[in-house]
């Protein structure tokens, strides 16, 4: 069934899910929590369909089917075949409504829409459902308007939250959910995923499970083939930034800020950069650039580990900023120009 391999590794959840199911008592809402790319829409989506699958509704009703809570079961509950299940995963169900931000921000209009939706009996389902995605992007107004409808759940309804953490909603949105959290996809469940499915090589894969921070969606949008050219441009250019004049650093610091989607990337990469420069004398074989081994190996020569820490904590400063929303370009110039300080500082090689 489309969309299952994006739980892989994700056991807990899905067994708090196949209980949920099989006690057939589903709460009114529920709360999924992790980082972005681990699965939870695509669970809730699962969990939609189940409430909703003629095939399963059938077998619940012969038998409460086994008593294991193996998570491989959640691709049988639901069937993923009968019209109501194809219709779910093509969007299309009228019982199942799913509010996706729109520019960054779920806003009041959609939730009294939704309210009016909810406050109907199902249409032709047992249960109507609303997945309310990324709903941490709720504005204010949109948040109360959903506590409202929270305190006083319509019958027959199943409210579906997806949220990266709950300290990103209102306490009082949280403490009415039952949670359900989506850990980071482990690395081997990762690499494996990439591999047997999405045609990426050992290596590849190696580099990009590293980077992708447990993230499904995250390492698939690596597989780009400019991506990975992208990262060995950008760790180049981190190998010579210490013999760089002041104009290219500058210019190199525009080019990077102006995609602010692509920061969290190079972020990424610049860590790993950092971390492989200390760990390279340690033990290479942990090395996570192993295709740019050589530029690691010069790197180690020019800095010592002070310098290095130094370094990461001026990366994690730059990100913190500009997570803060500051200006991007300033804080991208301070950080270019300390690396290439903390580069020219450290001439003796680790020690
Ligand atoms: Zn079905």
């Amino acid at each position: 069934m489309s969309g299952f391999e994006t739980v892989v590794g994700q056991d807990q959840a899905l067994r708090a899910l196949l209980r949920i199911l099989k006690s057939g008592r589903i709460p009114h809402s529920l709360l999924f929590l992790g980082i972005d790319g681990v699965g939870k829409r695509s669970a809730a989506v699962r969990l939609a369909m189940a409430c909703n699958c003629i095939c399963y509704a059938a077998q619940q009703r012969q038998s409460d089917k086994s008593s294991s809570d193996n998570p491989e079961e959640l691709s049988d509950y639901p069937c993923g075949q009968c019209s109501p299940c194809l219709r779910i995963a093509a969007g299309i169900h009228p019982d199942v409504t799913l509010i996706k931000p729109e520019a960054g921000v779920i806003k009041i209009g959609e939730i009294r829409n939704l309210c009016r939706i909810l406050s109907m009996k199902p249409f032709e389902g047992h249960e109507r459902v609303a997945i309310l995605s990324d709903a941490h992007l709720m504005n204010p107004p949109a948040s109360n308007a959903l506590l409202k409808m929270l305190e006083e759940p319509p019958e027959h309804t199943l409210l579906i939250l997806t949220a990266r953490q709950s300290a990103d909603l209102l306490p009082t949105i949280v403490s009415r959910c039952l949670h359900i959290r989506f850990n980071p996809v482990c690395r081997p469940a990762l690499s494996g995923a990439l591999i047997q499915n999405h045609g990426f090589g050992a290596d590849e894969a190696s580099v990009v499970t590293a980077l992708a921070g447990g993230s499904f969606s995250r390492a698939l949008s690596m597989k780009k083939a400019t991506w990975m050219s992208w990262r060995g441009w950008l760790i180049t250019e981190l190998s010579r930034l210490g013999s760089s004049p002041f104009h290219v650093i500058l210019a190199l610091s525009e080019k990077l800020s102006k995609n602010r989607d692509a920061l969290s990337d190079v972020f990424e990469i610049i860590l790993s950069w950092f971390r492989d420069i200390l760990i390279f004398t340690c033990d290479p074989s942990h090395v996570i650039n192993r295709d740019h081994l050589e530029h690691v190996k010069e790197a180690s020569l020019r800095y010592s580990r002070g310098d290095l820490v130094q370094s990461v904590n001026a990366v994690r400063s730059a990100q913190a900023h500009i997570d803060a929303r500051t200006n991007t370009r300033l804080s991208m110039d301070h950080l270019l120009l300390r690396l290439w300080q903390l580069q020219n500082t450290g001439k003796t090689g680790i020690r």
